[in-house]
C-alpha cells in the first residue's frame, strides 16, 4: 500500500518511508491510498471473535500488503497484551476503557503498535546499527513511547522533557526504566524540548552519523491501530444486543483517536454517529458551526492532554470527507466543557454511580449525556486511568483513588536522566558521542 500526503505535493511513500519519516516532505500528514471495506461476514461474526483475532483483520486489511501474515499477527498480539472493555456507567451510556496498558492511557496501543513495526522493518533490511528514536514530551506521550519500546532490539530511544514541568507520577514513567530507554531533562520548557528534536532532524551532519526517526503521534503506525478497539467496541456492545444505534464519542485533543474511529466507519463499522468531546480548546467545535477552521492559541485546561490548538488530524478528518463540512457534521457532532463544567461531571457521575471519571473521559460522558438521543446507545472513550491524574481527580471528588499496582511500581524505580540544557550545539554533541 502507497501513502499520500493530505498536502498532495511530496511523493507517494511505502509503509516503511511512512513510518520512519512520520511527516511528509511538504508536512503534510500520510493517509493510506485506499480504504478498504471489510465484508459483511466479519461484522456478522464479531461478537464471536476475540479482541486480537478483530485487530489482526483490521491490521492486515492496512498493513497485510506490507508486512508478511505470520510477523503481522505478532505484532497485533503483542501489542495487545491488554484489554480495552466496555463498562457500563449508566443504562444507556459505557465506557470504553483504554486504560489497562502498561501507561494507563489509550497511547500505550499506538505506541507499542509502532515500536514493534519499526523494529520489524529495521530486521527486515538488516540495518545493522542502532535507530534512535527522539520524542519530546510534555508527559504522556514520553510515557506511551518509552514503554512501548522498552526492551525492543535495534532501537533507543530519547525522551527529552522539560525540568520541573511534568507531574512527578509522569516523570516516573519514562525516567526510571533504564535499558534502551534515556531520559533527556532540558532546561527549558517543552516549545524547546520540541525544538531540539526539530532542529535535530534537520542537522545534515548528525543524520549522517545516526539513523534518526521520531514517535511523533501524527505517525500512521501509531494512529492507525487506534481503530482496532473501536471494533471491539462495537463487538462488545453486539454481544449485549444494544450495537444497532451505537453512538461513539471521543475526547479529543489532536484528533488521531477520532480519526482512527472515522478510518473504521469507512471499512464499514456500523457506528451510527460520532462526536468530538472538547475541553475549552474547542477549534473543532467552532469548525462544526461555522464551518471555518480557526487556529487558536491552547488554553491549559484540567484535561491538559487535549490543550491543543490547532488539531494535526484535522487535514485527515478534511481529506477522508473532501473537505464537504455537510458531510462532516451530518456524521460528527461536537460538544465543549469548560473546566468548572468537567469538575461538576466528574462529581455528579461519582455520586450517582460510584464510576471515577479522569477529566479527559468527563468531557466524553457529559456529551453523551447531553447529546445522546433517545434509542441510542453512547460508547465514550476514558482514554486514561483517572489516577494518572490523582491530585486534580482527588481534588474534585475529595477521594483518595488507589494507584494501580503497574504505576506504583514505576514509582519505586530510581529517576535517571541527562541533565540537557536547551542549547542545540549540547544536545548535538551529546548525540554524536554515543
Ligand atoms: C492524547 C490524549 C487525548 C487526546 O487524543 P487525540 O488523539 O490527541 O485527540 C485525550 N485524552 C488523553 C488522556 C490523552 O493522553
Amino acid at each position: 500500500m502507497k501513502y499520500y500526503s493530505t498536502n498532495h505535493t511530496a511523493p507517494m511513500a511505502s509503509l516503511e518511508e511512512a513510518v520512519v519519516k512520520g511527516l511528509a516532505g511538504d508536512r503534510g500528514l500520510y493517509m493510506p491510498e485506499n480504504i478498504k471495506a471489510l465484508p459483511k461476514k466479519f461484522f456478522d461474526n464479531i461478537d464471536t471473535m476475540s479482541f486480537q483475532e478483530i485487530a489482526y483483520t483490521v491490521a492486515d486489511a492496512f498493513f497485510g500488503e506490507d508486512v508478511e501474515a505470520e510477523a503481522l499477527k505478532k505484532i497485533v498480539y503483542d501489542t495487545l497484551a491488554f484489554d480495552c472493555p466496555i463498562v457500563p456507567v449508566t443504562e444507556e451510556i459505557y465506557s470504553l476503557e483504554l486504560f489497562h496498558g502498561p501507561t494507563l492511557a489509550f497511547k500505550d496501543v499506538g505506541a507499542r503498535f509502532m515500536a514493534r513495526l519499526l523494529q520489524y522493518f529495521i530486521k527486515k533490511e538488516n540495518k545493522g546499527g542502532l535507530v534512535n528514536v527522539l520524542v519530546a514530551t510534555s508527559g504522556d506521550t514520553g510515557s506511551a513511547v518509552a514503554n512501548g519500546f522498552l526492551g525492543v532490539d535495534g532501537i533507543h530511544v530519547y525522551v527529552l522533557y522539560p525540568k520541573g514541568k511534568v507531574s512527578p507520577i509522569q516523570e516516573c514513567q519514562f525516567t526510571t526504566l533504564g535499558k534502551n530507554i534515556t531520559a533527556i531533562e532540558v532546561d527549558g520548557v517543552f516549545d524547546d524540548c520540541q525544538a531540539l528534536v526539530k532542529t535535530a532532524f534537520m542537522d545534515e551532519e548528525l543524520n549522517k552519523q545516526k539513523m534518526l526517526t521520531s514517535a511523533n503521534s501524527i505517525n500512521v503506525a501509531r494512529f492507525l491501530p487506534q481503530a482496532f478497539y473501536y471494533f471491539y467496541a462495537y463487538a462488545q456492545l453486539k454481544k449485549l444486543g444494544k450495537a444497532d444505534n451505537m453512538v461513539m464519542c471521543v475526547p479529543s485533543g489532536n484528533f488521531g483517536n477520532i480519526c482512527a474511529a472515522l478510518f473504521g466507519h469507512r471499512m464499514g463499522l456500523p457506528i451510527k454517529r460520532f462526536i468530538a468531546a472538547n475541553n475549552a480548546n474547542d477549534i473543532f467545535f467552532q469548525y462544526l458551526k461555522t464551518g471555518r477552521y480557526n487556529p487558536q492559541p491552547s488554553k491549559a485546561t484540567l484535561a491538559n492532554a487535549m490543550d491543543v490548538g490547532d488539531p494535526s488530524n484535522f487535514a485527515r478528518i478534511y481529506e477522508l470527507y473532501k473537505g464537504d463540512h455537510k458531510v462532516i457534521t451530518s456524521l460528527i457532532g461536537g460538544a465543549t466543557y469548560s473546566d468548572e463544567e468537567i469538575a461538576n461531571t466528574m462529581r455528579e457521575c461519582y455520586a450517582d454511580t460510584k464510576y471515577v471519571l479522569d477529566p479527559h473521559g468527563a468531557c466524553g460522558f457529559q456529551a453523551l449525556k447531553d447529546l445522546l438521543q433517545p434509542g441510542e446507545t453512547g460508547v465514550f472513550c476514558e482514554t486514561a486511568h483517572p489516577a494518572k491524574f490523582k491530585e486534580k481527580v482527588d481534588d474534585i471528588l475529595a477521594t483518595d483513588i488507589e494507584i494501580p499496582q503497574r504505576l506504583q511500581a514505576f514509582m519505586k524505580g530510581t529517576k535517571q536522566s541527562v541533565a540537557m540544557t536547551k542549547d542545540f550545539a549540547d544536545f548535538k554533541s551529546y548525540l554524536i558521542k554515543l
